[in-house]
């Protein structure tokens, strides 16, 4: 990426994000861009969503749901249950609005980046894959060795393990909602894996 677009990106972000949130940003940033060289992607696209997949995580609930009134970013009941999951489809109306993207694939991979879906461009897997692996992430999930050398290996096998472990995760957590978009994702991703064996 030229350095002075790099420099103008992260300088806006630095100052919307908390601290811990930027330093994610970077190393989901630099994760993507090394997944993108992995799976032969253009290196700059990852590189610019993944500096953005969390650029609406800033606001409160409150700010959230306003700003998807004004940008009529339309919710699915699971996503008003649940605010933590509106920073994703927000993302989309923050980085055409403040960051002018309009490019469609990275637009999609913020958009997906917290729940994945069925039939992800690779652009999607590599963005939802990295903001799981990326190196800040606190090692507290046993598998995370496992799941940072299969995302360059398979990153389809990847998601579907990963998939699979929030899901278990989210069932021993007395009132989580479950996204119906994550059961989806993983229910594609076994299957597809399944059928690779
Ligand atoms: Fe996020
Ligand atoms: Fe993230």
């Amino acid at each position: 990426m030229e350095l002075n677009k790099y420099n103008e990106i992260t300088g806006k972000l630095k100052t919307a994000l908390k601290p811990a949130r930027y330093v994610h940003t970077l190393g989901v940033a630099f994760t993507a861009a090394s997944l993108a060289m992995a799976y032969r992607l253009d290196v700059d696209r990852a590189m610019l969503a993944g500096l953005l997949h969390d650029c609406a995580k800033c606001f409160s609930d409150e700010e959230k749901l306003e700003l998807c009134r004004e940008g009529n970013v339309e919710l699915s009941k699971w996503e008003i249950e649940n605010p933590a999951l509106i920073h994703a489809k927000l993302g989309v109306y923050i980085a055409r609005r403040d960051y002018g993207v309009e490019d469609k694939e990275i637009l999609d991979a913020i958009r997906t980046h917290t729940t994945g879906e069925p039939e992800m461009s690779m652009l999607q897997r590599i963005i939802f894959t990295a903001d799981l692996i990326e190196p800040n992430r606190d090692d507290i999930i046993p598998e995370m060795a496992d799941f940072r050398e299969l995302a360059f290996k398979n990153i389809d096998e990847a998601i579907y393990r990963i998939t699979k472990n929030q899901l278990e995760f989210l069932s021993c957590q007395p009132g989580k909602v479950i996204d119906p978009t994550t059961v989806a994702t993983h229910k594609y991703y076994k299957a597809l894996f399944e059928q690779e064996k």
